[in-house]
């Protein structure tokens, strides 16, 4: 169903404010937050500064973000910013170690009485569908209780379910837009048909600062399901390959191995794994159709607006990649020129 949206609301005008704004998913908040021109505050937390925390901070400042300093746990705190900088808006996409403080953060909003919306971190699939092996279950626990907390609280709220982010879906790295894809070999999860809706970090950002505001994504969970952007795990190997130029082996990561892999509990590798086989084995991302009274899909509430496809994606890492390409040419080339035999590479098992 497209909803018109002459029903969406009115001119953006609220104060946003975004806790966890130098993590990975938080900084494609705030940078949509700002694009979108809305008055956006940074809550930073004290401690040891990465060199990669203070530039984002430079960088969101030097755009316009205001800086707050502090944890979201403090909840005298958080009610003296809340009220003083007359938020009305509150996003937050802190990790994984840190979701239950969340709870805190719920009560300081539900006690000062001024925010028309809490989204809280959510960012991957929809928690109360999925059902991951531990140790990711015990992440979407958290997350759960922080949903039963927020609809206890009466707190307009919002879920961004957004699945997942635009790369190859490494089963070992929480972060995997961080690194190129595979360019000596694919592991392809089971037999690679199961299919994945990829988004790019910034359309994560744009698209959820446009649910902030609007009354057709209250209290709901909003899906990013781009048809774009659907694709199972040898679709993904062979766009990589187009790009490319070459084919590449390809190994076989069995249902069991990721269970194992999810059993080592190594954090945070093990809950990736445990996601991974989720994804790609049991199929949570596509495995229910969208039809709830709670649940909304992101294309219908703004069909004017495109997401960035999955090929433009990988373009940018093959631009990244381009000075690896060439001194893998010249190192074959100088190969060819000992005459020693190239070796072929075919695909092996998948
Ligand atoms: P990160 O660990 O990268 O960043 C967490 C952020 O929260 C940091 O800015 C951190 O500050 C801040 N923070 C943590 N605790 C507090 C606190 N108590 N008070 C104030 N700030 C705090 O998180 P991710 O971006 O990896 O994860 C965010 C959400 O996105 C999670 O819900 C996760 O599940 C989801 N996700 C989804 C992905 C997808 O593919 N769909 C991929 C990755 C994550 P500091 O800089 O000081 O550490």
């Amino acid at each position: 169903m497209t909803v018109s949206p002459s029903i969406a609301s009115a001119a953006k005008s609220g104060r946003v404010l975004i806790i966890g704004a130098t993590g990975f998913i938080g900084k494609f908040v705030a940078e949509a937050s700002l694009d979108s021109g809305l008055p956006t505050y940074v809550l930073v937390r004290p401690g040891p500064s990465r060199p990669s925390k203070s530039d984002t901070i430079k960088s969101l400042k030097d755009r316009g973000a205001i800086i707050l300093h502090g944890v979201m746990s403090d909840k005298p705190l958080m009610e003296k910013l809340l009220k003083e900088h007359e938020i009305e808006i509150v996003i937050s996409a802190v990790g994984g170690a840190t979701i239950l403080d969340q709870i805190t953060l719920v009560e300081a909003i539900t006690s000062v009485g001024t925010v028309k919306r809490f989204l809280p971190s959510e960012f991957g699939h929809d928690v109360d569908r999925a059902d991951p092996v531990e140790p990711g279950l015990t992440m979407y626990l958290e997350k759960r209780k922080v949903r039963r907390a927020i609809e206890k609280s009466g707190v307009p709220y919002t879920y961004i379910c957004c699945n997942s982010i635009a790369s190859w879906p490494y089963y070992d790295n929480k972060h995997p837009s961080e690194v190129i894809p595979p360019l000596d070999q694919f592991q392809i999860y089971g037999d690679g048909t199961v299919k994945a809706y990829f988004v790019d970090g910034p359309d994560i950002g744009k698209f959820t600062m446009k649910t902030v505001d609007d009354i057709r994504t209250m209290n709901k969970n909003v899906h990013f399901r781009p048809s774009s952007n659907l694709y199972d795990i040898n679709g993904l190997a062979s766009l990589w390959e187009k790009k490319i130029g070459r084919t590449l082996p390809k190994v076989t990561i069995t249902e069991n191995d990721l269970l194992t892999m999810a059993a080592e509990n190594r954090i945070p590798e093990s809950i990736v794994a445990s996601f991974t086989h989720d994804i790609f084995i049991k199929g949570c991302q596509t495995n229910f159709p969208i039809e709830g009274p709670n649940d909304v899909d992101i294309g219908t509430l703004y069909p004017e607006e495109s997401f960035r496809t999955l090929d433009e994606c990988f373009n940018d890492f093959l631009v990244k990649v381009g000075g690896k390409l060439e001194t893998d040419k010249l190192a074959a080339k100088n190969t060819a020129a000992v005459g020693v035999e190239p070796m072929a590479i075919t695909a092996t098992c998948a």
